[in-house]
Order: C-alpha cells, then sequence, then structure tokens
C-alpha cells in the first residue's frame, strides 16, 4: 500500500491545464524523484499531493485518507504534523537567525523554546551549518541557506518530505550537500521524499524517477 497516491489529478489555471489526469504513488521511506520540461505541472503536482493546492478533479490519498476531501484545518494540521517542504528558495523567514527558524516548527508543535533550540541546534550541526546558527538567512550562503531549510523540513519528524527543485538555486558542490544531507536523514530517519528537479545528477539520488508530460506521468525505468 502506498503512502501517498495521486490518482487522475486534473487541474487548470484558467485556460491553461496544468495537471490532466496524472497518478503517482510514492511509498513510506521511497525517494522519488519527478523530472520533465518546465511548464509540464510538476510543482502543481507536489502541491496537490502535499495538501497545498486542491486537485479540480482526482484523488489524493495520504494513509488513508483523502486529502482532497478534508477540510482546510485538519489538512494544515496534517501538513504541520506529517509533512515538511523546502523549495528553490529556502522560504526561511529574514528576520528570525537560522536557529530560531528551525526552531519555529517545534515551538508551533508546542515544544518549549529552550528544548526546540536545543534540537534545532543539533540538526544545524548535522546539516554542516556550525557557527552559523545566529546568523539571518541573507548572511548565509545558498547552500547554508538551503540546508537551513532542510533543517526545518525535518526537524519536526515527517513522514514525507516535498522538495521543489531544492538545488536549483545552488552550485554542483553546494547541490551535492544538500542532496547527501538530505538523502542520509531521509533513509535515516525513513521519510519519504518527493523531489522535483531538472538536474540528473540530483535525480540520480532517488529510488525511481517519473517523468512528467505535459500533464500526466510517463513512468522511466525503475532505477534502484
Ligand atoms: P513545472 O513545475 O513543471 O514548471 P507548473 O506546475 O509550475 O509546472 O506549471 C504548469 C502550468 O501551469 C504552467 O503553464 C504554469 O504557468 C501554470 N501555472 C502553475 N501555477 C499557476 C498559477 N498559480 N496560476 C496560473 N497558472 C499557473
Ligand atoms: P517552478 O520553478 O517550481 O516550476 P514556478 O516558478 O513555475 O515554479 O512557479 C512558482 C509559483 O508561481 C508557484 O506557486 C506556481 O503555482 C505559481 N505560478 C506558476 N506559473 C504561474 C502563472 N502563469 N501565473 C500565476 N502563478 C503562476
Amino acid at each position: 500500500v502506498p503512502l501517498l497516491a495521486a490518482r487522475d489529478l486534473v487541474k487548470a489555471y484558467g485556460r491553461t491545464q496544468a495537471l490532466r489526469g496524472a497518478s503517482l504513488e510514492l511509498r513510506a521511506g521511497e525517494i522519488l524523484a519527478v523530472t520533465g520540461a518546465s511548464g509540464s505541472g510538476k510543482s502543481t503536482l507536489l502541491h496537490c499531493l502535499a495538501g497545498i493546492v486542491r486537485p479540480d478533479s482526482g484523488s489524493v490519498t495520504y494513509a488513508g485518507e483523502r486529502l482532497d476531501r478534508l477540510p482546510e484545518k485538519r489538512l494544515s494540521e496534517l501538513r504541520r504534523t506529517e509533512f515538511g517542504v523546502v523549495f528553490q528558495f529556502g522560504q526561511l523567514i529574514p528576520e528570525l537567525t537560522a536557529l530560531d527558524n528551525v526552531a519555529l516548527p517545534l515551538m508551533l508543535a508546542g515544544t518549549g523554546r529552550q528544548a526546540a533550540q536545543t534540537a534545532a541546534g543539533e540538526w544545524l550541526e548535522r546539516f554542516g551549518v556550525r557557527g552559523q546558527e545566529q546568523l539571518r538567512p541573507g548572511e548565509l550562503s545558498g547552500g547554508q541557506a538551503q540546508r537551513t531549510a532542510l533543517a526545518r523540513a525535518l526537524v519536526t519528524g515527517p513522514k514525507v518530505v516535498f522538495a521543489d527543485e531544492p538545488t536549483g538555486a545552488l552550485d554542483s558542490l553546494a547541490a551535492e550537500q544538500v542532496m547527501t544531507a538530505l538523502v542520509h536523514t531521509a533513509r535515516e530517519a525513513g521519510t519519504a521524499v518527493l523531489l522535483i528537479t531538472h538536474d540528473a545528477q540530483v535525480a540520480a539520488y532517488a529510488d525511481r524517477e517519473v517523468q512528467l508530460r505535459d500533464g500526466t506521468v510517463a513512468p522511466l525505468e525503475v532505477t534502484a
């Protein structure tokens, strides 16, 4: 049984058909790469799977629950507790230090400030953001900021991490460091990862790759 499954997703923005019957399954602990040309619907698919966007039709099932039918309140709770997200530009909160950015999801989940900051510090250290905990996002390098964003996505122990071009703005060395950190942590914790990328070297970190074409999924060969 897949942890997360999309069936026949259709989503239009005005006259643009972003998804035209896309289906996809993500198993627990699986790292799945979604590739495809710009505009093929990758981000829209990720947004539907993560419960950020509601499809026009089709279903999204997470651990037996129909996400596309959940009320917004339950959906946001689920996103907070079960999912982590990281985008091309980490979307860290610019006014907060790296440490406070990572501590925030824990504090929102009810962890006290002291304990949250201690845990956040450990995550930053393991992701190689050492000695920069008190810097704000604008003072970090691109790679450090993305590793901080990853720490923030993983700190609550999500079941699924959604990563939309997490290395898109990085040079290849920084991209490699981000992917190594992501894959290592996901393997250790059994976290499933849905990874959008246009970079074949990044896709190579995944167990499996599917390609989007004009809003539908075309499977590629299994790579692991
Ligand atoms: P990809 O991630 O593969 O580049 P997207 O899912 O971002 O593809 O976009 C698919 C299509 O839907 C594109 O034509 C894009 O311009 C359009 N689109 C995506 N999001 C929106 C939106 N919020 N409003 C209008 N059009 C959108
Ligand atoms: P990506 O690089 O991941 O494909 P985009 O740059 O296409 O993402 O889109 C970034 C954000 O803008 C997304 O939230 C997407 O839904 C939205 N978007 C994409 N295309 C359009 C569009 N034509 N009109 C309005 N919003 C769009």
